[in-house]
C-alpha cells in the first residue's frame, strides 16, 4: 500500500476533555506518524475556509461555531494508507452510528462535536494539509 498523508483536526470538544493523548495514541497504535502539528483557535474565517465545501448545508453555521469554540489540535499524518487508515480509526461521523473502539465512538458526543476530522481523499488531503501547514512546517516520516 502506498504511503500518504492525511490531514487531521482534534476538535474543540476532545480537546476540552484533555483527550488529545489518547488520541495520538490510537495513530501511533495504527502505525500513523504525526509529521507536524500546532495547536489553534480558529478564526471565523479560517473555520469558514476549511469547510467552504459545506457552505450551503444546512449545518454549516453551527459547524464554523463549534469550530471556533476552543482550540483545536491539527496535524498531518503519514504512513502506509493513512486516509483510510485514519478514517476508521475516526469511525462513523455521527457517533452513534460509529462501530465500537473508533475515536468517535468512544470520545464524541453529537454529530456536530464528533471529537475528529480527517481528510477523506488524496485530493481534500493535499489541499487541507497545505491550508494548514507551509512545506516547511512538514516533516517526512523516517
Ligand atoms: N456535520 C454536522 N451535521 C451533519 C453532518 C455533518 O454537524 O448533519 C458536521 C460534523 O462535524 C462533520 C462535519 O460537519 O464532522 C463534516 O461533515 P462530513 O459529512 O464531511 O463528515 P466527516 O468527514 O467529518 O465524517
Amino acid at each position: 500500500m502506498a504511503i500518504e498523508r492525511t490531514l487531521s483536526i482534534i476538535k474543540p470538544d476532545a480537546v476540552a476533555k484533555n483527550v488529545i493523548g489518547q488520541i495520538y495514541s490510537r495513530f501511533e497504535g495504527a502505525g500513523l506518524k504525526v509529521i507536524a502539528a500546532r495547536m489553534a483557535w480558529l478564526s471565523e474565517q479560517e473555520a469558514g475556509a476549511f469547510y467552504a465545501v459545506h457552505k450551503d448545508r444546512p449545518f454549516f453555521k453551527d459547524l464554523v461555531k463549534f469550530m471556533t469554540s476552543g482550540p483545536v489540535m491539527i496535524q498531518a499524518l503519514e504512513g502506509e494508507g493513512a486516509i483510510l487508515k485514519n478514517r476508521d480509526l475516526m469511525g462513523a461521523t455521527d457517533p452513534k452510528k460509529a462501530a465500537p473502539g473508533t475515536i468517535r465512538a468512544d470520545f464524541a458526543d453529537s454529530i456536530d462535536a464528533n471529537a475528529v476530522h480527517g481528510s477523506d481523499a488524496a485530493e481534500t488531503a493535499a489541499v487541507e494539509i497545505a491550508f494548514f501547514f507551509p512545506t516547511l512546517n512538514v516533516f517526512a516520516g523516517r
